[in-house]
This record gives C-alpha cells, sequence and structure tokens, in this order.
C-alpha cells in the first residue's frame, strides 16, 4: 500500500509499505478520506516534534476491508469513521471515565503512524458504524466535530445563554451551530474572513461581528445589553484572542478554552478573574459517548459537513494538500485527501 510520511519538518513523501492485517478485535479499513487539521500542519512544520518518520493524519473514515478474530460488531464492507485516541482502558483516568485523559493515551498521526495510508488497523472499539447516508467527507469530520461535542458537554450551556464563539474555522463553525442546537440566545459568531463569518450565519449565529472591522469587545457589549456573555468559546488558539475572550465574559461567566496554543499567556488579570469568578476550561479530546453523538449529529442532519471542505487532493498530492493548507488560512476550512 502507499502512505504519507512525514521524514522531518516539512519533508512528505509518499512511500510503499505493506498492508497491515488485523489481529485479534481489530478492523482493518481501507481508507476513503481523510482530512488535515492545525494539529496535522503543527507536526507537519516541526512546531509539534514527533518520532520520524511518522505517518501523519488522524481524521479519517473508511470501509471496513477485513476483521481480526473476536470481531463481532463490523462485516466487510461497513462504511465507518474512525476515533483515532487510542486509550489504554485500565490506568485510573480510563476507569473514572475520563478517557480523553488517559495516562497511556496516543493519538494517530502523532505518537503512532496516522491515517494518510491506503489501509489502517485500529482496535474495533475505535471504529463507528456510518449510515449510508453519510459521505466519507463527513465522516472524516466526525472526529472534530466530537471534540467540539466534548466541549460543549464541559461548556453545559443552558437555553437562551448568551454564547460568543471566537473564530469561525472549521470546529469554531461547528461549536456555532451546537450553540444554536443546544438553545443558546443569542449566538455571536466572531471571525475575520467574510465568507467564514456568512456560513457561521448559516450555521445559526444570530450576529456576526468581523474581527477585522468592527470592535468585538463593544460589539459584544452591546448585542448583550451590556452584560458580557454567558459563555465565551475561544476557537482560535492565540494567546490574545484568549485575552480577548476574557473581556467578553459576564461575570460569573464560563470560558472555554477549545483553541490550542502552544505560546504561554504574556498576562492575566487575576484580581478580574476573581472579581467576576470566572471559570476557565481547556477541553481535550473527547470520549467514545463524545463520538458517538458526534456521528448521530450528522446522521440526523443536524449539522451539515460539506461547506467545511475547502479543497480536495489525491492523496499522491499530500504535499501540495500540505502547502495549500498553510498557505492562507482565512482561505481554508479543511483540505480533504481521497482515495
Ligand atoms: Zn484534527
Ligand atoms: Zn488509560
Amino acid at each position: 500500500m502507499r502512505q504519507v510520511v512525514l521524514e522531518s519538518p516539512r519533508e512528505l513523501k509518499v512511500v510503499d509499505a505493506f498492508d497491515p492485517a488485523p489481529g485479534i478485535g481489530e478492523v482493518l479499513v481501507e481508507v476513503k478520506t481523510s482530512a488535515i487539521c492545525g494539529t496535522d500542519l503543527h507536526i507537519y512544520n516541526g512546531g509539534t516534534p514527533v518520532d520520524y518518520p511518522r505517518v501523519l493524519g488522524h481524521e479519517v473514515a473508511g470501509v471496513v476491508h477485513g476483521v481480526g478474530e473476536g470481531v463481532t460488531e463490523f462485516g466487510l464492507g461497513d462504511a465507518v469513521a474512525i476515533n483515532p485516541n487510542l486509550i489504554c482502558g485500565d490506568c485510573e483516568r480510563c476507569i473514572l471515565g475520563k478517557e480523553n485523559l488517559c495516562e497511556r493515551g496516543r493519538l494517530l498521526g502523532r505518537e503512532v503512524d496516522g491515517t494518510l495510508r491506503e489501509f489502517l488497523v485500529v482496535p474495533q472499539v475505535n471504529a463507528f458504524k456510518l449510515p449510508p447516508a453519510v459521505t466519507f467527507v463527513a465522516g472524516a469530520l466526525i472526529q472534530p466535530l466530537s471534540t467540539v461535542v466534548h466541549a460543549q458537554r464541559l461548556a453545559d450551556i443552558r437555553s437562551t445563554e448568551s454564547v460568543v464563539v471566537l473564530g469561525q474555522g472549521a470546529t469554531g463553525l461547528m461549536h456555532t451551530r451546537l450553540s444554536k442546537l443546544a438553545g443558546a440566545s443569542p449566538v455571536i459568531a466572531i471571525g475575520r474572513t467574510p465568507a467564514k463569518l456568512e456560513l457561521a450565519e448559516a450555521m445559526g449565529a444570530d450576529h456576526v461581528v468581523g474581527a477585522a472591522d468592527d470592535e468585538p469587545v463593544v460589539e459584544v457589549w452591546r448585542l448583550t445589553g451590556g452584560q458580557g456573555a454567558d459563555v465565551v468559546i475561544e476557537a482560535v488558539g492565540r494567546p490574545e484572542t484568549l485575552l480577548q475572550a476574557m473581556q467578553l465574559l459576564k461575570p460569573g461567566g464560563r470560558l472555554i478554552a477549545f483553541g490550542i496554543s502552544p505560546e504561554p499567556l504574556p498576562s492575566l488579570d487575576l484580581y478580574r478573574m476573581y472579581m467576576t469568578e470566572t471559570t476557565i476550561v481547556f477541553p481535550r479530546a473527547m470520549s467514545r459517548a463524545d463520538f458517538h453523538r458526534a456521528v448521530a449529529l450528522v446522521a440526523t442532519g443536524k449539522i451539515d459537513m460539506a461547506p467545511m471542505v475547502s479543497a480536495n487532493y489525491a492523496l499522491d498530492d499530500a504535499a501540495d494538500a500540505f502547502r495549500f493548507a498553510e498557505e492562507d488560512p482565512s482561505k481554508v476550512l479543511r483540505v480533504a485527501l481521497h482515495l
């Protein structure tokens, strides 16, 4: 089979490898679509170091091509999405139901080889069946959606609470949609790119605010009657937007730091956080339950994944796909690779 290997930062190659075979309790998946996200780009450019060579990718959907001994839930030809978080199931975190924090947790495409290849073997508990109506593209995006489902669960948005989503990339748009589905009112979407703000409106945002033109802090305070928002979701992943997110919060509000930043925060107004009893949550990854719910959201048409893909490439053109994904982030939601 062919696979995309990162040999050192920015050095991608398509190489031949042996076809993997499923062991006990494992399924062999023929990859159909694998999407590239910011996590892949951080690994690609060396910001997140990995052991080289490494096969990249963790957002994937495909078809069951073989099953190992003891696999009863899957048959040949089943369409599946893959939860790329491998967990031990035995550590304290796993036993207590916080498997996203597993002490021995590994992510496909980071700690172990990932999904940018023709065939993939995973434990059957990591595979989720897709109904026929779900496309492979939508199936590949169920993984990022499941991390959004996880963060929304921690945000615990109540009906009529005001929610601000800062950043309208693919996961920001998913947050906008799920906040609306949770009954938030108003849902205020902040973003830099007009095309993404249009999508945010289509996802159900009550108000969109241009980060480039409008003064987001002034606008949010105006739109919330001078109160600030009950929940602010930072989906950019930069220190400055996290600080801005704090300025948008109502006293007693919850800040969901969803975007991941490798940089430290330059300053934090601790006294203000004390006076406003600020809660900050840093959601990480997802559980199987979140993944299951993400499949249901897509299967029931509660969220449309089609607009999330900005460009399509063949697996053999992976190097071009990564260059495109990095070139101008304002133009990119997700880049999909197909087999
Ligand atoms: Zn991802
Ligand atoms: Zn564990």
